[in-house]
């Protein structure tokens, strides 16, 4: 095949992956322009916020799943062999209360509170929490192996992996998908295709303006404490769209605190009511986070908000033709950008091999 020319639009996890993964082919030369970079802490830009952790929510037998499936193996790698990047092990443990049992949340975390859920075999020393393990107000819990990321550091290293590469970065604002693919982005001065990964703002792109993706807003208080472990709860007592959960990044990255998941709110601002709930659930959960001294012994870093970008249907992996352009989109991972991003990233790549080599046929 000869030499090809990719515009990847949007630089958080879901367009850097992508761009990572198509910059093993030597035949595609590429560049990511993007309105944000790594080193951005701005509400259009949902990657810096993340915890982020590997915790599935994704439905057995979905395409989800098998997305969150293919992201575990390269995080395992980079966790065991690669500490530059700033993903590190962390045990992890889902607790369950019966009175949570049909709320929004337990039913959007289904498959992560069953105790036979289909990553059981894919994360390491999945097991069932013994009762007399359990915190007070727990009645159920499971726990396994998984990762934490610092996306301080991850989102630089995703760059430079790319700068290694050969892939080109670059600033730009683009009002339509096909604007991306005229001859002044790219310095071969054309375009073969151009990749969507700009996140929550694919609602108002030009020629795509996808109206299912919403926002579900998420505030976070990231805090010097060290918890020692990641969890998550099945809901809180404060109302079916705040949660209460727990995990430590690597290499002194903090610990991030959560939160809530509010559909709809594009509210930029931090709640320091909600912040106060946060914190309060989390030393509640986990006395050890303060060792046992209350919550006005949480050392803050600072607080957070970021805005999930959820798609009605999920993901959407498809590619097509716009403007005589071909577009391969990977956008709307909502919550679980980081946990699926190497499958999603595999399969934007399968369809970018496929558009342009169809396009060879042409
Ligand atoms: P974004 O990171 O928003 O990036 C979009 C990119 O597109 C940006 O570079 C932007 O500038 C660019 N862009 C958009 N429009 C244009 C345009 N017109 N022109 C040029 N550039 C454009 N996920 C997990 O897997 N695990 C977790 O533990 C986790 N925790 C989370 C906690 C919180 C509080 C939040 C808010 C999210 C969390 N997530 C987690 C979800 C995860 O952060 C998102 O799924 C992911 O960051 C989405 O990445 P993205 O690349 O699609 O979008």
């Amino acid at each position: 095949m000869s030499q090809k020319n990719i515009v990847v639009i949007g630089a958080g996890v879901a367009g850097l992956t992508t761009a990572f993964l198509l910059s093993k082919n030597r035949n595609y030369r590429i560049v990511v322009a993007a309105k944000h970079m790594p080193g951005d802490y701005d509400i259009e830009y949902a990657s810096p916020w993340a915890g982020a952790n590997y915790m599935p929510v994704s439905v057995r037998g979905t395409a989800a799943a098998e997305w969150d499936k293919n992201t575990w193996p390269p995080f395992e790698d980079l966790a065991r062999n690669h500490p530059e990047a700033g993903v590190h092990f962390q045990e992890c443990e889902i607790y369950q209360r019966a009175k949570d049992k049909g709320s929004a949340t337990a039913t959007w975390f289904s498959e992560l509170l069953s105790t036979e859920p289909w990553f059981k075999d894919v994360v390491p020393n999945f097991r069932i929490t013994s009762k007399n393990e359990l915190p007070p107000g727990i009645d159920s819990a499971t726990a396994f192996t998984s990762v934490c990321i610092n996306t301080a550091i991850y989102l630089p290293w995703l760059v430079s992996q790319c700068l290694a590469n050969g892939v080109i970065f670059k600033r730009a604002i683009f009002k339509h998908v096909t604007h991306a693919a005229a001859p002044s982005v790219h310095p071969a001065g054309s375009v073969d295709l151009v990749v969507n990964c700009t996140g929550l703002n694919a609602s108002k792109l030009g020629g795509v303006e996808d109206k299912t993706v919403v926002p579900a807003r998420g505030q976070i208080v990231v805090v010097r404490n060290d918890a020692g472990k990641m969890l998550d709860v099945s809901g809180t007592d404060d109302g079916e769209d705040e949660a209460c959960y727990i995990m430590t990044r690597a290499a002194g990255g903090g610990t991030i605190l959560g939160g809530c998941y509010q559909k709809g709110n594009w509210e930029s601002q931090f709640d320091p009511s909600l912040a106060m709930r946060i914190m309060k659930r989390a030393v509640e959960i986990h006395p050890g986070l303060t060792g046992g001294k209350g919550i006005e012994h949480l050392d803050i870093i600072r607080h957070g908000v970021g805005l999930r970008p959820v798609r009605e249907g999920g993901t959407r992996i498809e590619k097509e033709r716009i403007g005589g352009t071909w577009v391969v989109h990977n956008y709307g991972a909502g919550g679980a950008g980081y946990q699926s991003s190497y499958g999603c990233s595999q399969a934007a790549v399968k369809l970018v091999d496929e558009a342009l080599s169809a396009k060879a046929k042409l």
